[in-house]
């Protein structure tokens, strides 16, 4: 199923959820250069990255521009369908109440998150988006994973902005 060089051929499913947690980190970076909070995310089907996405709220001046919904839109475009069966999505925090349903409606099959979000994930954390779901569709999730890895870009983040000014925003902070 991968014949490149992304990586052993008998790659356990273990081995491919951290490598494309991975690849969810460097989205968020970029996220980061750009100053934005760091949440990366991206699409898998087969083996193969379809889609990616950071959060560009700030750049886009648009509450509804999560990594998770950029990273649907543009895998829904990379396959021209905007059903994204068999997919899995990486992102590297839990996603919050509208992605969650961006995922339930884009049929997506599992989601690996990151780090928790106590205050506002909606994968378990504050309450289960998923799990119950009235149109009753399953979707698998994992997580937290390499959660120590993905709080720390947050909190790095976070940590740069209080020093810069002095204090941070309370509603900002993780
Ligand atoms: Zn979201």
């Amino acid at each position: 199923m991968n014949p490149g060089n992304e990586g052993p051929v008998a790659e356990s499913q273990g081995d491919a959820d951290a490598r494309f947690l991975r690849a969810a980190l460097r989205e968020a970076q970029a996220g980061a250069d750009k100053g934005e909070v760091p949440i990366g995310c991206v699409l898998v089907k087969e083996g193969r990255v379809i889609g990616r996405g950071h959060n560009l709220m700030e750049t886009l001046r648009d509450p509804t521009a999560h990594a998770e919904v950029l990273a649907i839109g543009a895998a829904c475009q990379s396959v021209d369908n905007w059903r994204l069966d068999g997919c899995t999505l990486y992102v590297t925090l839990e996603p919050c109440p509208m992605c969650a349903g961006a995922i339930l409606n884009s049929r997506i099959a599992r989601v690996v998150f990151g780090a928790r979000d106590k205050r506002l994930g909606a994968l378990g954390s504050t309450y289960d988006v998923l799990d119950g779901n009235p149109i009753n569709r399953v979707v698998e999730v994992e997580g937290p994973a390499m959660e120590e890895e993905c709080l720390e870009m947050l909190k790095g983040f976070f940590r740069d902005i209080r020093a810069r000014k002095k204090s941070g925003p309370d509603e900002l902070s993780l």
